[in-house]
């Protein structure tokens, strides 16, 4: 852990104009709750997806490049279907229970309450730092220039986000340098004369346009695990049966059949709902995936988003939903982004360099 400043407000904005001002290239990325909830502080109606608006944003900001964190989704979720089809293939049960890395405030909650769970905790990051790792350094290699003329910046739904970013650093530069949280995003706006309703759309960066609806989904409870599954049975060459992974309620058990195996899920939200489940594991009851995060309904209820009720929170989620469901490509195996990214990069990386950038968690 490398220690830090943990920058807010006017502090921060200050510091992150500073960055585009010296000519580095600042990219930001978009985490899929933040699409679905700006509006609100800008009086439209909740669940409005804005993600075009908040790209013209940040654009007027002065952000070089807009991107999604749902791509950085899309690639982590890419290699963790591989990874469990590889375990499950070998038949490698004590690898089973795989707990999510997405929610750092689970992460951190599990270091601190059991420990013990951190070497079940997968080792693939975070779609934030996921993002962060391949915007600075597919984008260095694509522009062709150094990696320390790249700054990137999380627009998060989340402020404990800010803190997962000191958790990496190689050779002196953090995968992503600042976190604006979505509450922030609408100040910095304020602040700058801008209403987002008055706002044209615009398209994420032609350089990595797209993510599937897996990557989208994740900001939702239920959201990461049906990613994961519905890009398993794609590798096994199955749709997953038809599983509502989505539906509402803070304590989920599904059992869906993917090739031979009996895939046994758990996902939460609450920890006194992960204790429940991780009861059941002690007294040896069989999960291979459990899916745990912090927030009422996922990242759309997270510390960083506008402060609401349940049912606003679960409407984001449901409006995220739909956002995923309207697109094409389903699974990461269909998204030409990644197809692209893994073959003119990520797939030509050692193994080392690719657990630098990809398989670090812990
Ligand atoms: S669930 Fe909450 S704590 Fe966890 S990453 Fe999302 S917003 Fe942050």
């Amino acid at each position: 852990m490398v220690g830090h400043e943990l920058l807010s407000g006017d502090k921060l904005f200050e510091k992150i104009e500073k960055e585009i001002k010296s000519g580095k290239i600042v990219v930001a990325e978009i985490a899929p709750a933040v699409r679905v909830t700006l509006g609100e502080l800008f009086d439209m109606p909740v669940g409005t997806n804005v993600l075009g608006k908040i790209v013209s944003l940040l654009k007027k900001l002065g952000f070089r490049h807009v991107v999604d964190t749902p791509l950085g989704a899309d690639i982590a979720t890419y290699y963790e279907a591989e990874d469990i089809k590889k375990l499950l293939d070998e038949g490698r049960v004590k690898k089973f229970p795989i707990f999510n890395s997405c929610c750092i405030g689970w992460r951190l909650y599990a270091s601190r309450k059991h420990p013990e769970i951190l070497d079940h905790i997968t080792v693939i990051a975070s779609p934030q730092m996921t993002m962060g790792a391949v915007s600075k350094y597919y984008l260095a290699h694509k522009l062709k220039i150094d990696v320390k003329n790249i700054v990137v910046v999380g627009i998060m739904p989340c402020a404990l986000k800010k803190y997962e970013t000191f958790e990496v650093m190689r050779n002196g530069y953090k995968y992503i340098d600042y976190v604006v949280t979505t509450v922030e995003l609408a100040q910095w706006a304020k602040k700058k004369g801008y209403d987002i309703k008055e706002l044209p759309d615009e398209s994420l960066s032609s350089i990595m346009p797209l993510s599937s609806k897996d990557g989208v989904i994740f900001g939702v409870s239920g959201g990461m695990t049906e990613a994961v599954i519905t890009t398993l049975a794609r590798l096994y060459g199955e749709d997953v049966e038809v599983v509502d992974f989505r539906e509402e309620g803070d304590i989920r058990r599904k059992t869906v059949k993917i090739g031979k195996h009996e895939i046994h899920i758990a996902m939460v939200y609450g920890f006194q709902n992960l204790e429940k489940i991780y009861k059941e594991i002690k007294e040896g009851k069989i999960y291979h995936l459990v899916e745990v995060m912090m927030c009422p309904h996922g990242c759309v209820g997270g510390p960083g988003q506008p402060i609401a009720p349940k049912e606003t929170i679960a409407a984001r989620g449901r409006a995220l939903g739909k956002a995923g469901d309207a697109i094409k490509e389903k699974t990461p195996l269909e998204n030409p982004t990644v197809k692209k990214l893994i073959d003119e990069y990520l797939g030509k990386l050692d193994r080392e360099k690719l657990e630098e950038l990809i398989y670090f968690n812990r």
